[in-house]
């Protein structure tokens, strides 16, 4: 594998949006009669499962598809599941939805009470993995790879987004709480929390170390963070958390605490939605909620050609349904007009060089490119550093050829992935 240095962005400087002074509370979403649960392990149909249609949950029932499944989702609330089928996602990735249409009884269960007296990372993982803001248990629990520092993060990685800034200045006593909490249940002395650079004389929560984050962006993603403000130099092929850094958004940090102080699971998301009028609205529903729910409500009007996009307009995905629903890391839902997507081609690469020029992990972009065309997965990591992208889709963004270099890069890395782990288990 050809090593390259880590080196700083040259070319167009985008900015992250900040946040308003003095922001509004976010406008709730009035829960839906069907909720829209995900299970991240697929259906099979020859095999009885544990959840069946007609079963009825209460709030805060975790449901798993079958008997020995790890993977579960959690009921927002009590009442019938009236669907079960196969979910297809990015790349092919298959799970399981389920539809819960709610009883309108709210009746819960006390499983998490039960526990929730004595904090623990593994109970955690058991009962809160879908919280809002996704925490990361798994990576915490993980014991193979010792994790030295944990980086919360107070500041929104893509452009569009102020979910995480919204908590960061609202949620000060939360954040400290859970704060208090996750030290005690890992034992992480370094904890540490990103902020915007502007807001640097109001944002400090004592006892944790502060990371100035400028509004530029990518300065704001894990690996640079890792690299540039932490000394850890990203290892292509390497997790931030392999190599000893979790990170966790701020939400995720605040659902902890709420959790904890309530005794039961928290389930109602913040949410950054952008219009096709390109008109911010900050919203809160509940984990499931599908988002047509949320388009009803500020009259989004999302027609045939129009494009959906889930996370920020440099790093998001398509979603293709108005039922996708809301996910625990679902931080920001962009509409597109069909008329103001930009268009991609089938120009060839002219050499420019614009894409070298940006790339932050300093790939020959052009070169890359040549091969995952081509489907050569394994040349592609191995002669041109395919590994060390951090994707942030600045590539793309800059082609001159409008290459859609940064969907094949995602498509490289997954088809990578499934070579490795047929090698793996050959
Ligand atoms: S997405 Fe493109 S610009 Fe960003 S790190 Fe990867 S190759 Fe470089
Ligand atoms: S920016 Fe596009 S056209 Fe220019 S070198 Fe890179 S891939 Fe080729």
């Amino acid at each position: 594998m050809t090593k390259r240095s880590f080196i700083g962005l040259t070319g167009p400087k985008l900015l992250c949006d900040r946040i308003e002074p003095d922001p509004k509370e976010p406008e709730s979403i009035p829960i839906p009669k069907r909720l829209v649960l995900l299970i991240h392990e697929p259906l099979d149909s020859t095999r009885e499962t544990k959840i069946k249609k007609g079963d009825t949950v209460k709030q805060g029932e975790r449901l798993f598809l079958y008997v020995e499944s790890a993977e579960y989702a959690v009921a927002p609330d009590s009442g019938t599941i009236t669907a079960i089928a196969s979910y297809t996602g990015d790349f092919g990735a298959v799970a399981t939805y389920l539809i819960l249409e709610r009883d309108g009884r709210s009746l819960k269960t006390d499983e998490f009470a039960k526990v929730a007296e004595t904090p623990e990372l593994a109970t955690a993982d058991k009962f809160l993995r879908h919280l809002p803001g996704a925490p990361p248990l798994a990576r915490l629990l993980d014991t193979d790879h010792k994790i030295k520092t944990l980086v919360i993060e107070g500041t929104d990685s893509d452009l569009a987004s102020t979910t995480r800034q919204y908590l960061l200045t609202t949620a000060k006593d939360d954040i400290l709480q859970g704060i208090a909490l996750i030290r005690q249940m890992t034992g992480i002395e370094d904890i540490a929390i990103t902020i915007p650079e502007e807001n640097k004389a109001s944002l400090l929560f004592d006892g944790t170390r502060t990371l100035l984050i400028s509004s530029q962006y990518t300065k704001a993603l894990p690996k640079i963070i890792m690299k540039e403000l932490l000394g850890v130099i990203p290892v292509p092929g390497m997790s931030c958390h392999e190599q000893g850094v979790v990170f966790m958004g701020v939400e995720a940090v605040v659902s902890m605490a709420r959790a904890y102080a309530l005794k039961e699971p928290v389930y109602e998301k913040v949410l950054t939605v952008i219009g096709k009028d390109g008109i911010r609205h900050r919203v809160k529903a509940v984990i499931g909620t599908p988002i047509h729910r949320i388009f009803k409500q500020f009259n989004i009007v999302c027609n045939d050609r129009d494009r959906i996009i889930i996370g920020g307009p440099m790093q998001g995905v398509a979603a293709y349904t108005l039922y996708h629903p809301v996910q625990p890391d679902t931080d920001t839902i962009i509409v597109q007009d069909c008329g103001e997507i930009p268009h991609v081609s089938d120009y060839p690469c002219i050499n420019c060089g614009k894409c070298i020029r940006v790339c932050p992990a300093n790939i020959p972009v052009n070169l890359l490119v040549r091969y995952l065309e081509a489907s050569m997965y394994e040349e592609a990591a191995d002669n041109f550093d395919l590994k060390s992208c951090i994707e942030c889709g600045m590539c793309s963004y800059v082609c001159t050829s409008r290459i859609p270099l940064f969907q094949y890069i995602r498509l490289g890395k997954h088809e990578l992935l499934k070579l490795e782990t047929e090698e793996t288990h050959a």
